[in-house]
């Protein structure tokens, strides 16, 4: 079959299913364009991108800027690896860490790589900074959370779906709840050989857990004074989503690690990084971590022009004001509706949560409704809707979003 030929929605999702793993559950619906806020399918249908490929969509599909920046840079040069220099990538990294305050940043690819990447600059910080003995040390996870998909990453899941079957798990991760600063206090207190502490500042995955205010800066006030590393996994909040540029930046913290990934590309190209200051990056040494593809020329352009259009187009701000409206206007809708308990979020980064139970199917069958009425949202876990669209929507295309949920929802009470 040419590669070229035109599928229909039905047979695009019979090839996947026939000759793809089926390590995803999507909603039916085969997508074959984009731009902005909008997506189309392959019969023409128009949708409002509701998920922006779990925040990686940040700047809009196919910003003519990032896409601009790629294709010239795929024309003059892709890869040398990083056994020799390329021209782009200290510029990239010189604008990166000039925007987010670090001295330094070591380039990835996917999200779950760098913060491998945070937890290996962690351990050899421990060992060779902190003293800790060689082998003990230990990193402290939050439960619920979601930081990737290799095996170390799912070694620290609580989500069973994700984790079981896939041991022996690396070893070295304490498990504390989320938003309890007593049981981040009483791990650091009870053990010396703690060397960091690896945090979602909101927790996405698990259904936009927003934790009280504070929790981040007496976080890390805890994690200074028992000179613990503050990890911040600002793969899905970071880059505006949250109303500003890092969602740590809501409680003026300041990470002694910043991991970032997916729109630092604006979903054009695989693109993470890990961020520090010298004290801590210095623990990297030649040889002793790295990447074939991570730090490319074409990953330094679409980086750099993604950073720029966030910055150019004021999405924190836009995220932040529009955010507000969407929550302002669906708290207004709540009330009178018994089939969402709430909404809750941050800038741009907001769930409605479902009243029914946890493992009934209403969420995606809302989820199905949407799509019919032309906006796309995915269920996460339990019975929570997550809604992210691109950042660089308007005010009225919010709120004909907002209606078309309202209507979804309305007719779904019946
Ligand atoms: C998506 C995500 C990751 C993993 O990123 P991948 O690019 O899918 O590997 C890690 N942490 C958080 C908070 C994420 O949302």
């Amino acid at each position: 079959m040419a590669v070229l030929e035109h599928l229909t929605s039905q047979h695009a999702i019979d090839l996947e299913n026939k000759y793809g793993a089926h390590n995803y559950h999507p909603l039916p619906v085969v997508l074959s364009r984009g731009e902005g806020v909008f997506v189309w399918d392959v019969e023409g249908k128009k949708y409002y991108d509701f998920l922006s490929a779990y925040s990686a969509v940040n700047q809009g599909h196919c910003h003519p800027k990032i896409v601009g920046a790629m294709t010239e840079q795929a024309r003059t040069l892709t890869l040398t690896s990083r056994a020799f220099y390329n021209d782009m990538l200290g510029k990239f990294e010189q604008y990166v860490t000039d925007t987010f305050q670090f001295d330094k940043l070591l380039p990835m690819n996917t999200g779950a790589e760098a913060v491998e990447t945070a937890l290996k600059i962690c351990r050899r910080w421990a060992y060779q900074k902190k003293g800790i003995a060689e082998n003990q040390a230990k990193i402290v996870v939050c439960e619920n959370n979601f930081h990737g998909r290799t095996t170390t990453i799912v070694s620290f899941s609580n989500d069973p779906v994700a984790r079981k079957n896939y041991g022996p798990y690396t070893e070295g991760f304490i498990k504390i709840e989320y938003d309890n600063l007593s049981a981040l206090e009483a791990a650091l207190e009870n053990d010396t050989s703690i060397a960091g502490f690896l945090v979602e500042p909101i927790q996405g995955e698990a259904g936009v857990y927003v934790p009280s205010k504070g929790y981040l800066a007496s976080a890390k006030a805890l994690c200074e004074k028992h000179n613990v590393l503050f990890i911040a996994d600002e793969v899905q909040t970071g880059v505006a989503r949250t109303g500003k540029m890092l969602a740590v930046d809501h409680e003026n913290v300041k990470p002694d690690i910043l991991i970032l990934g997916k729109a630092l590309s604006g979903g054009a190209y695989p693109v993470s990084a890990v961020l520090a200051n010298d004290d801590i990056m210095e623990v990297i040494t030649p040889g002793s971590h790295g990447s074939t593809f991570g730090g490319n020329p074409i990953a330094a352009a679409v980086g750099m022009a993604a950073l720029e259009v966030v910055k150019e187009e004021s999405l924190a701000e836009n995220a932040m004001e529009l955010g507000q409206l969407f929550r302002d206007e669906l708290n207004k809708f709540i009330p009178n509706c018994d089939l969402v308990t709430k909404v809750r979020g941050k800038g741009l980064l907001n769930a409605i949560l479902i009243n029914d139970t946890e493992d009934s199917s209403t969420a995606w069958d809302i989820c199905m409704a949407l799509k019919e009425n032309g906006l796309l949202a995915k269920p996460t876990h339990g019975n929570i809707i997550r809604f992210a669209p691109p950042l660089v929507m308007d005010r009225e295309q919010l709120l004909e979003c907002v209606s078309i949920i309202i209507k979804t929802l309305e007719a779904f009470k019946k």
